[in-house]
């Protein structure tokens, strides 16, 4: 994110704040989705991402887990907290304990990644998952491998994934990929290939991945632009670089006005960084900033 000024041509007239459509990839390279599938998953596969986040009965005997209990030490735990966090909204007292428990027991046993088997834990130790289970971590050195290295038990990581943030989306794709190897189906629908649509003409994708984005003209005329997202003009087209720096530096635009020096100073270098926090100055815009520094000298001094 950023400004930059450019040289376009006088009479450009892109509209303010618009992002150059030659940056953008055209819509004639939007592939038509597939009718086969969701998301380049074979059904099977779709089936078990399904189970992970419980869109579909799932049963924990399925993968040899033990079905969680309202008594079970984790749920009666993770009762007992949501209960002391809001009693207006669960009540209070044993009865409240035990019937928020019963609902989160029946919660977590329609979720696959709630009760994986050993072969799953294995299959995500081996694409280098469950960190928190084979390394440790310190400030100093980071994460460090454990060695000889560990792999936790199928109930460890069961146990684990009932508090906190539990898996991510890429745990829950390295075990429906690993369960479609095991169990010999294919993980991408057979029609897209995995991609999730289909090329609405022959050769689309590879011109897609063949296409370059186009720069604006070049030509006479001064104009700031923002770098965020892709790229967009933010002011009129000057003649020259003073009337562009009398425009940055024009009261009228409040908050975004900047002295006339770090204006000058900003178009001679071209470019400058969105937003500057500093010790000294707190937060401000980066052309305000760099023109601190360019005028002042003392770059270098925010180590
Ligand atoms: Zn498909």
């Amino acid at each position: 994110m950023g400004r930059e000024v450019r040289r376009v041509p006088l009479d450009f007239d892109w509209p303010l704040n618009k992002v150059w459509d030659g940056y953008l990839m055209p819509d004639r390279f939007t592939e038509t989705p597939c009718a086969d599938c969701k998301n380049g998953y074979s059904p099977h596969a779709q089936n078990l991402h399904d189970l992970w986040y419980g869109y579909l009965p799932f049963n924990p005997e399925s993968t040899g887990s033990t079905p969680l209990r309202p008594d079970t030490p984790t749920v009666r735990a993770l009762a007992e907290q949501h209960i002391t966090t809001a009693p207006e909204f669960y009540g209070t007292g044993e009865t409240a304990i035990v019937c928020e428990a019963q609902r989160i027991a029946e919660l977590f046993n329609g979720l696959w990644c709630h009760h994986l088997s050993q072969d799953d834990v294995d299959a995500l130790v081996a694409a280098g998952r469950l960190y928190s289970f084979t390394h440790t971590w310190n400030r100093e050195h980071g994460w460090q491998k454990i060695e000889p290295p560990v792999v936790p038990t199928a109930a460890q990581v069961n146990e684990w994934s009932l508090r906190g943030m539990g898996h991510d989306g890429i745990n829950a794709s390295v075990a429906v990929q690993a369960r479609c190897e095991r169990e010999g189906f294919p993980l991408e629908c057979p029609s897209c290939h995995g991609y999730g649509s289909a090329e609405a003409y022959a050769g689309q994708r590879a011109e897609a991945e063949a296409w370059e984005p186009t720069e604006p003209p070049t030509g006479d005329g001064w104009q700031l632009w923002t770098t965020a997202n892709e790229g967009a003009p933010i002011s009129p087209v000057f003649a020259s670089a003073d009337e562009l720096a009398s425009w940055m530096s024009d009261p009228a635009r409040g908050t975004a006005w900047v002295p006339p020096a770090t204006a000058a100073a900003f178009i001679a270098d071209g470019w400058a960084p969105s937003f500057v926090s500093t010790a000294e100055t707190g937060v401000v815009s980066g052309v305000e900033w760099m023109g601190h520094h360019t005028t002042s000298g003392d770059a270098g001094d925010d180590a």
